[in-house]
């Protein structure tokens, strides 16, 4: 039996009137499925850059059934405990498990792990929290079905959890929120909503149509703390005759804005059906390659150092990559128009490639994940071989899909990285009308000074992107209390099901309370 050690209390419990929660916890989910103390190891932010315990769960509790949750939900606002969800807990780069207010408990939603539903004709799926992307894409191949899911890098992450952070994956169906369609929520108190055709028992149609009678609930519940979702219904993509992968190169790190500001149209016509990543040579180095490889002096890599690492890999400063999809006329028909900006513009060159067999997976577009759905290696990685112990932590912007945007994005995280001593390793992910910026920062986890440089950089590079009139995708968890002059109003208020009396999730997405 797990037993409660007291590491860490929820705020202002004492030992007792904790142990009488986590008594009542046990008896609702079976002592094997509470964990305290040692076995709280998963539940930690393996990439932490805070003090050692700052973000400690006091208990994890894994119900298996929504009742199960419902009564876990229950002893938590008698007890007045902060409870953090997760579906998977994979959230790395933003916090990975751990809650953000120390001593809470972690409600761990693995364990309600069923795909409900495959609707071949349709194409869609209903999935609890606990189905990571990679069980959905087993699922689907061994009942016989194939459809696609898209999948995010990390693809043992959830379905659930992942949409609901407004994540992305690389294929047509790449926005994962926008893939969202019905949801089965329990609410702070305790009750449970069905949005959408949910809304009435036995709805044929849940999962096909997003509307319902009146105000649409569904934007409530993403990147929100007003919730837990149970069920959602997730729209998968028919696989195509044909995938092709075109990528481009631009030789010089000012040929950004040219580079996007081609590819946009051909996003918004439709030509490129998934979103296309530009990213530097950096990024795509920190995943096939050790730093201490190319340079192993002080501060970040200088630019010479980059220069002769993009022609011995053969990379552009950035590169670019998107995936065309159709029958072989059309597919074919667009890799002709994309790859024609190459002859009318000198910054870049584009090649498009069939995937061999075209057995295409929906990670196929991932360079190193080639019809695999576990990527051997993420960019945590490129300090290895200096030794030490490596991690990452990822910052985002929201961006403008425009080339001039994306420049004043890039220096601007580029010189704040740098000042920190750390490379930039980052680009975007651009949809048609909007793109993601994104920089990996990779840092030695063993090293108090890196650490400490991480922790005084977040607050710089939001204040930063703030005055320049940019905010992060996901103010979330790890970067939470970083959010610096960065104010969003709130869009709704909370109704009184939803007044969850500081219970739920204190402190996530500080900026939606
Ligand atoms: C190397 C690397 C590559 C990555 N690549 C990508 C990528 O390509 N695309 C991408 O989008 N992300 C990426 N990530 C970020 C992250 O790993 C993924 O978003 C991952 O899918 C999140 O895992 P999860 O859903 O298990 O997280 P969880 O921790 O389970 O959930 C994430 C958040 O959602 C909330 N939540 C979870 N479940 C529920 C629920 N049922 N009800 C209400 N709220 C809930 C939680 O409070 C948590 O804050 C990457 C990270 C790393 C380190």
């Amino acid at each position: 039996m797990a037993v409660h050690t007291g590491s860490a209390l929820p705020p202002g419990a004492s030992d007792s009137t904790f142990a009488r929660a986590f008594t009542a916890l046990t008896r609702v989910v079976g002592a094997e499925n509470v964990h305290a103390g040692d076995s709280l190891a998963d539940y930690q932010d393996p990439y932490s850059f805070s003090e050692p315990g700052a973000y400690a769960p006091s208990a994890a509790v894994l119900p298996a059934s929504v009742d199960e949750l419902q009564a876990v939900i229950a002893v938590a606002n008698e007890h007045q405990i902060p409870l953090w969800t997760v579906s998977r807990g994979r959230n790395f780069g933003y916090g990975g498990a751990a809650p953000r207010v120390r001593g809470s408990v972690v409600a761990d939603l693995s364990r309600l792990n069923r795909v409900l539903t495959v609707d071949e004709d349709a194409c869609y799926a209903l999935v609890e929290p606990g189905v990571s992307f990679a069980d959905l894409h087993q699922h689907l191949r061994d009942i016989g079905s194939a459809l696609w899911v898209s999948v995010p890098e990390l693809s043992r992450g959830s379905v659930i959890g992942n949409a609901l952070e407004r994540g992305f994956g690389y294929t047509n169906a790449g926005d994962h929120s926008a893939q969202i369609c019905g949801m089965e929520v329990v609410l702070a108190d305790g009750r449970m909503v069905r949005t959408g055709m949910g809304a009435m028992t036995g709805n044929a149609a849940w999962q096909m149509y997003k509307g319902g009678y009146g105000p649409s609930l569904d934007g409530l519940f993403l990147q929100s703390n007003y919730d837990t979702v149970t069920k959602m219904g997730v729209w998968l993509t028919l696989p195509p005759d044909r995938a092709i992968v075109c990528t481009a190169k631009a030789r010089n790190e000012g040929d950004l804005a040219p580079l996007i500001d081609t590819l946009r149209p051909l996003l918004l016509d439709g030509t490129i059906q998934s979103n296309f990543m530009v990213g530097n040579a950096l990024a795509t180095a920190s995943m096939i390659t050790d730093r201490n490889q190319w340079y192993d002096g002080p501060g970040a890599m200088p630019d010479s150092v980059v220069r002769t690492l993009c022609d011995k890999l053969d990379l552009g400063w950035w590169n670019a990559r998107c995936a065309l999809y159709g029958t072989e006329e059309l597919a074919g028909h667009a890799s002709m128009r994309c790859a024609a900006p190459s002859a009318a513009s000198p910054v870049w060159s584009s090649r498009c490639g069939r995937i061999p067999g075209h057995q295409c997976h929906p990670t196929c577009i991932r360079p190193i994940a080639v019809s695999s759905a576990f990527p051997a290696r993420t960019s945590s990685a490129w300090r290895l071989g200096g030794g030490g112990d490596p991690a990452h932590t990822d910052f985002s912007l929201v961006c403008p899909p425009k080339g001039a945007d994306a420049v004043r994005q890039a220096q601007l995280i580029r010189r704040r990285v740098e000042e920190y001593g750390f490379d930039y390793a980052g680009g975007f992910t651009t949809f048609p009308r909007h793109g993601i910026a994104l920089a990996l920062v990779s840092f030695d986890k063993s090293d108090p000074e890196q650490k400490a440089a991480v922790g005084q950089m977040f607050p710089q590079l939001v204040a930063d992107a703030a005055a320049a009139g940019y905010v992060l995708p996901r103010a979330c968890d790890v970067h939470g209390s970083h959010r610096g002059p960065v104010r969003l109003g709130r869009s709704c208020g909370t109704t009184s099901a939803a007044d969850n009396q500081g219970c739920r999730r204190p402190q996530r997405h500080p900026l939606a309370r």
